[in-house]
Protein backbone atom coordinates (compact mmCIF):
# COMPACT_ATOMS: atom_id res chain seq x y z
CA UNK A 1 0.00 0.00 0.00
CA UNK A 2 1.21 3.45 -0.41
CA UNK A 3 0.12 5.97 1.72
CA UNK A 4 -2.04 9.19 1.01
CA UNK A 5 -0.81 12.54 2.19
CA UNK A 6 -2.71 14.59 5.18
CA UNK A 7 -2.30 18.03 3.61
CA UNK A 8 -1.79 19.62 6.91
CA UNK A 9 -0.72 23.01 5.49
CA UNK A 10 -3.62 23.39 3.13
CA UNK A 11 -6.31 22.07 6.26
CA UNK A 12 -4.65 24.94 7.85
CA UNK A 13 -5.01 26.88 5.90
CA UNK A 14 -8.78 26.34 5.03
CA UNK A 15 -9.44 27.29 8.99
CA UNK A 16 -7.55 29.89 8.98
CA UNK A 17 -9.68 31.80 6.20
CA UNK A 18 -12.86 30.32 8.12
CA UNK A 19 -11.59 32.53 11.28
CA UNK A 20 -10.64 34.94 9.44
CA UNK A 21 -14.62 35.13 7.96
CA UNK A 22 -16.00 34.85 11.32
CA UNK A 23 -13.53 37.59 12.47
CA UNK A 24 -14.89 40.00 9.47
CA UNK A 25 -18.46 39.21 10.71
CA UNK A 26 -17.82 39.78 14.54
CA UNK A 27 -16.36 43.37 13.81
CA UNK A 28 -19.68 43.68 11.17
CA UNK A 29 -22.00 42.88 13.65
CA UNK A 30 -20.16 46.12 15.92
CA UNK A 31 -18.27 43.62 18.35
CA UNK A 32 -14.49 44.18 18.86
CA UNK A 33 -11.86 41.60 17.42
CA UNK A 34 -10.53 38.80 19.08
CA UNK A 35 -7.37 40.02 21.18
CA UNK A 36 -4.52 37.43 21.81
CA UNK A 37 -1.27 37.96 23.83
CA UNK A 38 1.80 36.21 23.12
CA UNK A 39 4.51 36.14 25.97
CA UNK A 40 7.92 35.10 25.13
CA UNK A 41 10.40 35.26 27.51
CA UNK A 42 14.06 35.05 26.99
CA UNK A 43 16.09 34.06 23.57
CA UNK A 44 15.24 30.42 22.72
CA UNK A 45 15.80 30.28 18.99
CA UNK A 46 13.17 27.71 18.65
CA UNK A 47 10.88 29.64 20.85
CA UNK A 48 11.21 33.00 18.85
CA UNK A 49 10.12 31.48 15.53
CA UNK A 50 7.35 29.50 17.23
CA UNK A 51 5.64 33.01 18.38
CA UNK A 52 6.77 35.16 15.17
CA UNK A 53 4.39 32.94 13.81
CA UNK A 54 1.65 33.04 15.75
CA UNK A 55 1.72 36.83 15.86
CA UNK A 56 1.67 36.71 12.31
CA UNK A 57 -1.59 34.33 11.59
CA UNK A 58 -3.14 35.94 14.34
CA UNK A 59 -2.96 39.99 12.18
CA UNK A 60 -3.93 38.13 9.04
CA UNK A 61 -6.74 36.73 10.43
CA UNK A 62 -7.77 40.09 11.75
CA UNK A 63 -6.80 39.24 15.51
CA UNK A 64 -5.46 42.07 18.05
CA UNK A 65 -1.89 40.98 18.88
CA UNK A 66 -0.19 41.75 21.67
CA UNK A 67 3.14 41.16 22.24
CA UNK A 68 5.33 41.06 25.46
CA UNK A 69 8.82 40.27 24.76
CA UNK A 70 10.78 39.85 28.04
CA UNK A 71 14.23 39.32 28.84
CA UNK A 72 15.57 36.02 30.29
CA UNK A 73 16.27 37.44 33.81
CA UNK A 74 12.16 38.51 34.05
CA UNK A 75 11.14 37.29 37.64
CA UNK A 76 8.65 34.80 38.48
CA UNK A 77 6.73 37.60 40.24
CA UNK A 78 6.80 39.73 37.42
CA UNK A 79 5.31 37.27 35.03
CA UNK A 80 2.73 36.57 37.03
CA UNK A 81 1.82 40.16 37.61
CA UNK A 82 1.71 40.59 33.73
CA UNK A 83 -0.57 37.17 33.65
CA UNK A 84 -2.87 39.14 36.42
CA UNK A 85 -3.19 42.53 34.23
CA UNK A 86 -3.62 40.37 30.82
CA UNK A 87 -6.36 38.59 32.63
CA UNK A 88 -8.17 41.34 33.97
CA UNK A 89 -7.86 43.19 30.30
CA UNK A 90 -11.54 42.78 28.30
CA UNK A 91 -9.54 43.20 24.85
CA UNK A 92 -8.02 40.35 25.95
CA UNK A 93 -9.77 36.95 25.04
CA UNK A 94 -6.39 34.27 24.95
CA UNK A 95 -3.62 34.55 26.83
CA UNK A 96 -0.28 32.16 25.60
CA UNK A 97 2.98 31.94 27.36
CA UNK A 98 5.71 30.71 25.14
CA UNK A 99 7.16 27.18 26.59
CA UNK A 100 9.57 26.54 27.69
CA UNK A 101 10.18 28.93 30.00
CA UNK A 102 13.72 29.65 31.40
CA UNK A 103 14.42 27.36 34.50
CA UNK A 104 14.16 29.80 36.98
CA UNK A 105 10.43 29.66 36.51
CA UNK A 106 7.85 26.51 37.19
CA UNK A 107 5.61 26.15 34.51
CA UNK A 108 2.93 24.80 36.13
CA UNK A 109 2.34 27.72 38.45
CA UNK A 110 2.38 30.38 35.61
CA UNK A 111 0.25 27.82 33.76
CA UNK A 112 -2.58 27.91 36.73
CA UNK A 113 -2.05 31.59 36.85
CA UNK A 114 -3.82 32.15 33.37
CA UNK A 115 -7.82 32.43 33.88
CA UNK A 116 -8.99 29.38 32.50
CA UNK A 117 -11.13 31.49 30.06
CA UNK A 118 -8.49 32.49 28.57
CA UNK A 119 -5.72 29.78 28.76
CA UNK A 120 -6.22 29.34 24.47
CA UNK A 121 -3.02 26.52 25.05
CA UNK A 122 -5.70 24.48 26.66
CA UNK A 123 -2.57 23.20 29.41
CA UNK A 124 -4.51 24.78 32.47
CA UNK A 125 -5.45 22.03 34.97
CA UNK A 126 -9.14 23.19 34.70
CA UNK A 127 -9.34 23.11 31.09
CA UNK A 128 -7.48 19.63 30.86
CA UNK A 129 -9.83 18.01 33.19
CA UNK A 130 -13.17 19.20 31.12
CA UNK A 131 -11.25 17.34 28.49
CA UNK A 132 -10.69 14.33 30.69
CA UNK A 133 -14.49 14.33 31.57
CA UNK A 134 -15.89 14.44 28.44
CA UNK A 135 -16.81 18.38 28.76
CA UNK A 136 -13.78 20.18 26.78
CA UNK A 137 -13.63 23.43 26.35
CA UNK A 138 -10.63 25.14 25.70
CA UNK A 139 -8.14 22.34 24.16
CA UNK A 140 -4.74 21.85 23.64
CA UNK A 141 -3.68 22.97 20.29
CA UNK A 142 -1.62 20.36 18.97
CA UNK A 143 -3.66 17.32 19.85
CA UNK A 144 -6.81 19.51 18.78
CA UNK A 145 -5.63 19.60 15.56
CA UNK A 146 -4.59 16.03 15.22
CA UNK A 147 -8.22 15.56 15.77
CA UNK A 148 -9.17 17.45 12.82
CA UNK A 149 -6.67 15.89 10.34
CA UNK A 150 -7.85 12.41 11.49
CA UNK A 151 -11.34 13.67 10.59
CA UNK A 152 -10.28 15.01 7.28
CA UNK A 153 -9.31 11.52 6.50
CA UNK A 154 -13.25 10.39 6.73
CA UNK A 155 -12.32 7.58 8.89
CA UNK A 156 -14.69 6.18 11.71
CA UNK A 157 -12.64 6.59 14.99
CA UNK A 158 -14.94 4.53 16.92
CA UNK A 159 -13.36 1.34 18.01
CA UNK A 160 -10.16 1.85 16.13
CA UNK A 161 -7.16 1.08 18.24
CA UNK A 162 -4.64 4.40 18.86
CA UNK A 163 -1.21 4.07 20.31
CA UNK A 164 0.04 7.21 21.15
CA UNK A 165 3.91 7.19 21.26
CA UNK A 166 4.80 10.32 24.15
CA UNK A 167 3.16 10.90 27.22
CA UNK A 168 3.66 14.97 27.95
CA UNK A 169 1.50 17.27 29.15
CA UNK A 170 1.43 19.05 26.07
CA UNK A 171 1.14 16.43 22.88
CA UNK A 172 0.99 12.44 24.50
CA UNK A 173 -1.65 12.59 27.20
CA UNK A 174 -4.36 15.62 25.95
CA UNK A 175 -3.38 12.88 22.63
CA UNK A 176 -4.75 10.40 24.31
CA UNK A 177 -7.44 11.87 26.13
CA UNK A 178 -8.87 13.33 22.78
CA UNK A 179 -8.54 9.92 21.07
CA UNK A 180 -10.34 8.50 23.81
CA UNK A 181 -13.14 11.43 23.44
CA UNK A 182 -13.36 10.88 20.04
CA UNK A 183 -14.21 6.59 20.68
CA UNK A 184 -10.85 5.02 20.24
CA UNK A 185 -9.35 2.28 22.45
CA UNK A 186 -5.60 4.11 23.32
CA UNK A 187 -2.20 2.98 24.22
CA UNK A 188 -0.12 5.41 25.66
CA UNK A 189 3.62 4.67 25.43
CA UNK A 190 6.73 6.23 27.24
CA UNK A 191 10.20 5.85 27.75
CA UNK A 192 9.70 3.31 30.52
CA UNK A 193 7.39 0.88 27.73
CA UNK A 194 8.82 -1.44 27.25
CA UNK A 195 8.70 -3.48 23.43
CA UNK A 196 7.64 -0.56 21.13
CA UNK A 197 7.59 -1.51 18.43
CA UNK A 198 5.22 -4.81 19.17
CA UNK A 199 2.87 -1.70 20.55
CA UNK A 200 3.13 0.35 17.68
CA UNK A 201 2.33 -2.55 15.26
CA UNK A 202 -1.21 -3.25 17.06
CA UNK A 203 -2.46 0.67 16.29
CA UNK A 204 -5.06 1.42 13.46
CA UNK A 205 -3.59 5.00 14.56
CA UNK A 206 -0.57 5.64 15.40
CA UNK A 207 0.65 8.73 16.65
CA UNK A 208 4.48 9.94 17.30
CA UNK A 209 5.06 12.70 19.83
CA UNK A 210 8.76 12.19 21.09
CA UNK A 211 11.44 13.83 19.57
CA UNK A 212 13.69 11.75 18.40
CA UNK A 213 14.16 11.19 14.76
CA UNK A 214 12.76 7.83 13.56
CA UNK A 215 12.12 5.88 16.88
CA UNK A 216 9.16 4.79 15.45
CA UNK A 217 10.17 2.18 12.32
CA UNK A 218 7.94 2.15 8.95
CA UNK A 219 8.19 -1.99 9.42
CA UNK A 220 6.65 -1.69 12.61
CA UNK A 221 3.06 0.01 10.94
CA UNK A 222 0.17 -2.08 10.57
CA UNK A 223 -0.99 -2.25 7.32
CA UNK A 224 -3.53 0.26 6.36
CA UNK A 225 -2.81 2.07 9.80
CA UNK A 226 -3.34 6.07 9.89
CA UNK A 227 -0.13 7.43 10.80
CA UNK A 228 0.03 11.06 12.80
CA UNK A 229 3.96 12.45 13.30
CA UNK A 230 3.73 15.09 15.32
CA UNK A 231 7.96 15.06 16.26
CA UNK A 232 9.95 18.06 15.06
CA UNK A 233 13.58 17.36 14.73
CA UNK A 234 16.17 19.56 13.53
CA UNK A 235 18.61 17.64 11.77
CA UNK A 236 22.49 18.98 11.23
CA UNK A 237 21.85 20.09 7.34
CA UNK A 238 19.17 22.25 8.85
CA UNK A 239 16.03 20.59 7.60
CA UNK A 240 13.57 19.49 9.62
CA UNK A 241 12.54 16.01 10.32
CA UNK A 242 9.58 13.94 12.23
CA UNK A 243 10.46 11.02 14.79
CA UNK A 244 8.42 8.24 11.81
CA UNK A 245 10.68 6.36 9.37
CA UNK A 246 8.34 8.12 6.68
CA UNK A 247 9.61 6.12 3.49
CA UNK A 248 9.38 3.38 4.55
CA UNK A 249 5.90 3.93 7.00
CA UNK A 250 4.09 5.15 3.88
CA UNK A 251 4.58 1.67 1.78
CA UNK A 252 2.45 0.67 5.04
CA UNK A 253 0.06 3.05 6.02
CA UNK A 254 -3.06 4.45 4.55
CA UNK A 255 -3.07 7.48 5.59
CA UNK A 256 0.65 9.53 6.56
CA UNK A 257 1.23 13.18 7.37
CA UNK A 258 4.45 14.69 6.51
CA UNK A 259 7.58 16.64 8.51
CA UNK A 260 6.90 19.80 7.39
CA UNK A 261 3.88 20.57 6.49
CA UNK A 262 1.55 18.09 8.76
CA UNK A 263 0.68 18.90 12.23
CA UNK A 264 2.99 21.80 12.93
CA UNK A 265 0.69 24.17 10.79
CA UNK A 266 -2.46 22.78 12.11
CA UNK A 267 -1.48 24.02 15.80
CA UNK A 268 -1.10 27.50 14.91
CA UNK A 269 -4.54 26.80 13.08
CA UNK A 270 -5.58 25.90 16.47
CA UNK A 271 -4.53 28.36 18.44
CA UNK A 272 -6.84 30.67 16.16
CA UNK A 273 -9.72 28.90 16.39
CA UNK A 274 -9.73 28.33 20.26
CA UNK A 275 -8.92 32.29 20.08
CA UNK A 276 -12.28 33.11 18.53
CA UNK A 277 -14.04 30.72 20.54
CA UNK A 278 -12.75 32.07 23.57
CA UNK A 279 -13.86 35.53 22.30
CA UNK A 280 -17.20 34.18 21.14
CA UNK A 281 -18.28 31.91 23.63
CA UNK A 282 -16.00 32.74 26.86
CA UNK A 283 -16.17 36.56 27.44
P1 LIG B 1 8.62 15.87 25.66
O1 LIG B 1 10.10 15.73 25.65
O2 LIG B 1 7.97 16.73 26.68
O3 LIG B 1 7.95 14.44 25.75
C1 LIG B 1 8.48 13.34 25.05
C2 LIG B 1 7.72 12.08 25.44
O4 LIG B 1 8.32 11.00 24.75
C3 LIG B 1 7.79 11.76 26.93
O5 LIG B 1 6.49 11.43 27.39
C4 LIG B 1 8.70 10.52 27.00
O6 LIG B 1 8.33 9.60 28.03
C5 LIG B 1 8.49 9.90 25.64
N1 LIG B 1 9.63 9.09 25.22
C6 LIG B 1 10.95 9.38 25.31
N2 LIG B 1 11.68 8.35 24.86
C7 LIG B 1 10.81 7.39 24.48
C8 LIG B 1 10.97 6.07 23.96
N3 LIG B 1 12.17 5.56 23.74
N4 LIG B 1 9.86 5.36 23.71
C9 LIG B 1 8.63 5.88 23.92
N5 LIG B 1 8.41 7.12 24.42
C10 LIG B 1 9.51 7.85 24.70
O7 LIG B 1 8.24 16.36 24.18
P2 LIG B 1 6.88 17.05 23.64
O8 LIG B 1 6.85 18.48 24.06
O9 LIG B 1 5.71 16.19 23.91
O10 LIG B 1 7.19 17.05 22.07
C11 LIG B 1 7.40 15.83 21.36
C12 LIG B 1 7.80 16.14 19.92
O11 LIG B 1 6.73 16.83 19.29
C13 LIG B 1 9.01 17.07 19.77
O12 LIG B 1 9.72 16.72 18.60
C14 LIG B 1 8.40 18.44 19.60
O13 LIG B 1 9.24 19.32 18.88
C15 LIG B 1 7.18 18.08 18.79
N6 LIG B 1 6.07 19.03 18.91
C16 LIG B 1 5.48 19.40 17.76
C17 LIG B 1 4.41 20.27 17.80
C18 LIG B 1 3.77 20.64 16.50
O14 LIG B 1 3.10 21.64 16.44
N7 LIG B 1 3.94 19.83 15.44
C19 LIG B 1 3.93 20.77 19.00
C20 LIG B 1 4.54 20.34 20.17
C21 LIG B 1 5.61 19.46 20.12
Amino acid sequence: MSAQIIDGKGIAARIRTEVKTAVDARIKQGLRAPGLAVVLIGENPASRVYVRNKRKACDEVGFVSRSYDLPADTTQQQLLELIDTLNEDDAIDGILVQLPLPTHFQEELVIERIHPDKDVDGFHPYNIGRLAQRMPLLQPCTPKGVMTLLESTGEDLHGKHAVIVGASNIVGRPMTLELLLGGATTTTCHRFTKNLSHHVSQGDIVVAAVGKPGIVQGQWIKEGAIVIDVGINRQADGTLTGDVDFAAAAEKASWITPVPGGVGPMTVATLLQNTLYAANELH
